[in-house]
């Protein structure tokens, strides 16, 4: 499993929300993604019974401002095309080089809380700012919610606890302002 092997290359791919959240967020793009997948090298196989196998893969790259490196979680499952699930920018403390997990000694952060589900970065306890979801195609956001969120991925998890509480109160419609949002149609392109 250490870095020695190519990963493959394929321009094909469908990617996450949350990965088009990053992309849109300018944290990540489309060139960087198919730069992991065709030039990235595979550094962990990650087994999961009920999500099925997942890759991850490691691409490093000097730019004007230094190397860079890009970590990209992609199914290992056999489908025509591959799904990215999240990529995120490796470091310090989850990471000690690009291709190298830190060891356990470096890992500090609320450790009793475990680690990510999905790519095993540390967790810390946050109020998430905005807590987003969709109901009947409209949008809603919840603000100050207590939630656990993972550094490495940007996973954010709510106890059972909390999730209750959520549910009562848009069951009520407890709401108490609208936001405005800008709204854009993507145009497909050539034609
Ligand atoms: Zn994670």
């Amino acid at each position: 499993m250490a870095g020695d092997k190519k990963s493959g290359c394929s321009a094909e791919y469908q990617l996450t929300e949350q990965v088009f959240r990053q992309i849109a967020a300018g944290e990540t793009s489309t060139v960087e993604i198919e730069k992991t997948l065709s030039q990235g090298y595979l550094i962990e196989e990650h087994k999961n019974e009920h999500r099925g196998d997942s890759q991850l893969l490691c691409v490093v790259w000097s730019s004007e401002n230094g190397k860079r490196a890009r970590h990209l979680m992609r199914s290992a499952a056999d489908s025509p095309q591959q799904l990215i699930l999240w990529t995120y920018q490796p470091n310090r403390p989850q990471w000690s080089t690009p291709v190298k997990r830190a060891g356990q000694e470096e890992q500090t952060v609320n450790a009793d809380l475990g680690s990510c589900y999905f790519c095993g970065g540390d967790l810390k306890s946050i109020l998430a700012g905005n807590y987003d979801f969709r109901l009947d195609g409209e949008l809603y956001v919840i603000k100050k919610v207590p939630a656990t969120l993972c550094e490495q991925c940007g996973e954010k998890y709510l106890s059972a606890e909390v999730a209750k509480n959520l549910e009562e109160s848009v069951a009520a419609g407890a709401f108490t302002g609208v936001i405005q949002a800008y709204v854009m149609e993507y145009k497909v392109k050539g034609d």
